[in-house]
């Protein structure tokens, strides 16, 4: 039997799925692909959404033990109950997966589940359980996304030694756990686990932790994440991890080998292009396996489209959405946008660290010349109320113009928060339009509003 489809996604993760809903929204005849039995990729299976109902959850478990009784509520012998805690995070991912189920029927997208393989310019093959189903369009949008990457001298097992998948559904609470990475999923899974009980080291190569985070900003959440109790071995290169089933070892250079019961490979991802038939038509990649698309997502092959972390960039589901809508778009109707320099970032620790535009480092390097204006969460009343008075929110506007350049926040619901100066940005906005701007009292996002008073040195509250 043959289809023939204006267009197939490939991968029904939020890039996908998007790209699908939306094509099918603006007429195309649209089906999608996907290998899993769930929908949403990894960001719905295992990643953004588990790892956010497990931060959730341990937040809870914390706030029980250690804030609970200086707001005067009793709250004696708070015990974990894992499983529990593991069954409500499938149970967010399945209402999440039935919801996008339905989001497809509705948009009328045809959903194939197999692994999808290019075949010949307008064919590919859905193969599952040994049966080859061909399917036929016009053009493919190719949004297979990444996979877990881990280093030479280390393999991660899925027991001892697992990725972020594996990290996100132990069975029991490692006592000595060690992280390998301190970028975000390192430091996101290293707090779950941390708050649950384990002892937690995080082994990084680098001088300092979340590169590409604003210096400031991470300088200050390694001072935090220290007092709440990671340990951090900076310039520290692993080298070899192993386990003998019970214990893991894990060696360094210059280093004495470091024992523990578990370990996390978070040292970043990879495009996901395996069997995907790129080969047979002619879609090329980089070094680093990126499929390489032009302005419009066309691969080098015409017909072939690719959006999300299978084209590189940052590695965000959101990125991945704005892109197959501007992809589609673009087929559709022949136009389609996305601002790369206005893209936020949400690291979701606590407190959570948010950003968009340019940080301080990346405006010292391009020679730009601009005003700072920071305020403390110490100093807004609603933080206070709520007891998270850590952290601080930053504009960077361009010294001559005032255009907001760039907006770092490391606070209570800084990802929350961040919205305002993206939307801001996207708008021009100078840190005096912010400023102009009333902000209901008492609210975090005063914060925000007074980081950008403060550019011009007429902040209220400091
Ligand atoms: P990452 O790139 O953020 O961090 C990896 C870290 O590992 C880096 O700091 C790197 O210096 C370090 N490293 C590399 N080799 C090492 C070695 N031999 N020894 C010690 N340290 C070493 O990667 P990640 O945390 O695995 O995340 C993968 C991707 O997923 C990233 O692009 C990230 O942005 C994305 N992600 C985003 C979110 C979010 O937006 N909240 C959450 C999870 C993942």
């Amino acid at each position: 039997m043959s289809d023939k489809y204006d267009l197939i996604v490939i991968g029904a993760g939020p890039g996908g799925y998007v790209a699908a809903i939306r094509a099918s929204q603006l007429g195309l005849r649209t089906a999608i692909v996907e290998r899993e039995t769930k929908l949403g990729g990894t960001c719905l299976r295992v990643g953004c959404i588990p790892s956010k109902a497990l931060l959730e959850s341990t937040e809870l478990f914390e706030a029980s033990r250690l804030h609970f009784a200086e707001r005067g509520i009793i709250a004696e012998d708070v015990t974990v109950d894992l499983p529990k805690m593991m069954k409500h995070k499938e149970g967010v991912i399945d209402d999440l997966n039935a919801g996008i189920n339905g989001l497809l029927k509705k948009n009328k997208v045809d959903r194939f589940a197999g692994h999808g393989r290019l075949t010949s310019n307008g064919e590919m093959e859905v193969i599952s359980d040994g049966h080859v189903h061909k399917l036929q369009a016009k053009n493919f949008l190719i949004a297979t996304g990444s996979v877990s990457s881990s280093l030479p001298g280390i393999e991660p097992d899925g027991e001892l030694i697992g990725t972020s998948t594996e990290a996100l559904s132990w069975p029991e609470i490692p006592e000595r756990l060690v992280v390998i990475g301190a970028g975000v999923i390192g430091l996101e899974l290293g707090t779950v686990w941390r708050r649950l009980g384990s002892e937690v080291t995080v082994l990084e190569y680098l001088p300092r932790i979340l590169p590409g985070t604003d210096t400031q900003i991470a300088t200050e959440s390694r001072k935090i994440f220290e007092r709440q109790g990671l340990t951090f071995r900076l310039d520290t290169r692993v080298t070899s991890v192993t386990s003998n089933g019970n214990v893991c070892t894990i060696e360094m250079e210059g280093q004495e080998p470091l024992l523990c019961d578990r370990v996390l490979v978070s040292v970043g991802r990879r495009p996901c292009t395996d069997n995907l038939g790129l080969e047979s038509v002619g879609v090329e990649t980089d070094r680093r396996g990126f499929i390489q698309v032009n302005s419009s997502y066309q691969t080098t092959t015409p017909g072939i489209y690719a959006i999300g972390d299978v084209i590189g960039g940052a590695m965000l589901a959101h990125k991945a959405e704005e892109e197959g809508i501007a992809c589609v778009e673009r087929l559709a109707t022949g136009h389609g946008h996305i601002n790369y320099g206005n893209v936020p970032a949400v690291i979701y620790t606590s407190p959570e660290i948010a950003s968009v535009g340019a940080t301080e480092d990346e405006l010292k390097e391009q020679g730009t010349a601009y005003r700072t204006g920071r305020f403390s969460f110490a100093a807004n009343g609603r933080a206070r109320a709520a007891g998270h008075t850590e952290g601080l929110a930053k504009v960077l506007a361009d010294r001559d113009t005032d255009r907001v350049l760039g907006v770092h926040i490391i606070g209570t619901h800084a990802g929350e928060l961040i919205a305002e100066a993206a939307v801001a940005m996207e708008f021009g906005a100078s840190s005096e339009d912010i400023a102009r701007c009333c902000h209901a009292h008492p609210t975090l996002a005063e914060a925000v509003k007074e980081a950008a008073l403060a550019v011009d040195r007429r902040a209220i509250h400091s």
